[in-house]
């Protein structure tokens, strides 16, 4: 018999998490079936911690519920012949160190995956944040080569893709972070402008200073005040990619305005919030392209790997901080 230990919402957010809302929880799993749900048994090698976990718990989770999340996992037991023992796939379970499964709800790693590339990256650059910068890019903000972007949080999992892309596209790329050794991996990494939005004088000043003409795009990972400023700095024509807004995400009380509706009309402006999700029937196109990118070296990755099942609290409320370059992921 196998015990899992998950980690639960003990309490829902009231403003920043705390290591005090979450319980760790053991888990008593039921052994394997030929028939039935209970297929295959195993273990998660990575988890992933990401931001839509904070405002996705106040929508849709209840006190005591496993936090969600994807994990990349190990097969340990199978009595499932489509899963042998030893293989990776990735799941969505959950933060647990064990589960069982009858293999309908895995996905496999695409089969080309190099034997060299770590598999964690399935959570990241080659998973659903690069699939989040590909379409993005290519779907909501449509860029040109030749044009200008601006993504903010880009030295994270999905900003990082983003310019990354863009540079490939023939475009000219600049970013923001909150610390200079983000903004050095930035210039490393290839992005045309790169500066610290927390130490310029004022963000205006660095936007317009970063790209004298202004931005044809806009990839907004961070909402709130920087998109307030920023979208005034928009071409005519220009296109805005609402992927996040982890600026609010931790509110207790509403943000206020400025409100969008004046440069939105006389820059005609398109601005278009959207979810990885709605690719899902182009996922495999999406993970092709950005694993030959990887594999040919021309999209670099970052992790932060916190060792340690017991440090996921820990790794969830640091990236929430702003503590990774890259994608942050722990590793069991
Ligand atoms: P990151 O790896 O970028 O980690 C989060 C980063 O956000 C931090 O490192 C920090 O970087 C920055 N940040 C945190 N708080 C603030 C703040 N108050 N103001 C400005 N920046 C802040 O996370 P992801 O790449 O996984 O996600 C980036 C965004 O994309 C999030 O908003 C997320 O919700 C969104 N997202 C949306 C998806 C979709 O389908 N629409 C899918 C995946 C992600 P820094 O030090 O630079 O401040």
């Amino acid at each position: 018999m196998v015990i899992a230990k998950a980690w639960v919402l003990k309490k829902h957010f009231d403003g920043f998490p705390k290591t005090s809302d979450f319980d760790l929880k053991k888990i008593e799993l039921p052994n394997l079936k030929d028939g039935g749900e209970q297929k295959l048994l195993l273990e998660s090698v990575f988890l992933s911690v990401d931001p839509y976990m904070r405002p996705y718990s106040q929508r849709y989770m209840k006190e005591g519920d496993i936090m969600i999340g994807t994990q990349i996992a190990r097969i340990v037991e199978s009595k499932n012949p489509a899963f042998t023992v030893g293989a990776f796939v990735m799941g969505d379970r959950g933060w647990r160190t064990h589960f069982v499964s009858d293999g309908k709800d895995l996905q496999l790693l695409p089969s080309n995956w190099p034997e060299s590339l770590p598999r964690s990256l399935a959570l990241g650059t080659v998973g659903m944040p690069g699939l989040t910068a590909y379409f993005g890019l290519l779907e909501i903000c449509k860029m040109k080569p030749g044009e200008t972007v601006l993504v903010n949080a880009a030295a994270g999992a999905v900003g990082s893709v983003v310019g990354q892309l863009a540079k490939i596209g023939g475009c000219k790329v600049v970013g923001c972070a909150g610390s200079d050794d983000k903004v050095a991996y930035l210039k490393k990494i290839g992005f045309d402008e790169a500066f610290n939005y927390k130490t310029v004088k004022t963000l205006d000043e660095a936007l317009h200073k970063a790209s004298p003409d202004g931005y044809d795009c806009f990839f907004d990972n961070v909402g709130g005040e920087f998109a307030s400023v920023a979208i005034n700095q928009m071409k005519k024509y220009g296109r805005i990619a609402v992927c996040g807004a982890i600026s609010q995400y931790n509110d207790s009380v509403p943000q206020k305005g400025p409100y969008v509706q004046i440069p939105m009309i006389f820059k005609e402006l398109q601005m278009e919030g959207f979810i990885v999700s709605r690719w899902n029937n182009r996922r495999e196109e999406g993970l092709q392209a950005l694993l030959k990118w990887v594999v040919e070296g021309k999209v670099k990755c970052h992790e932060q790997v916190t060792e340690g099942f017991e440090n996921m609290p820990m790794a969830f409320i640091g990236m929430l901080k702003g503590e990774n370059i890259g994608k942050a992921v722990v590793k069991v």
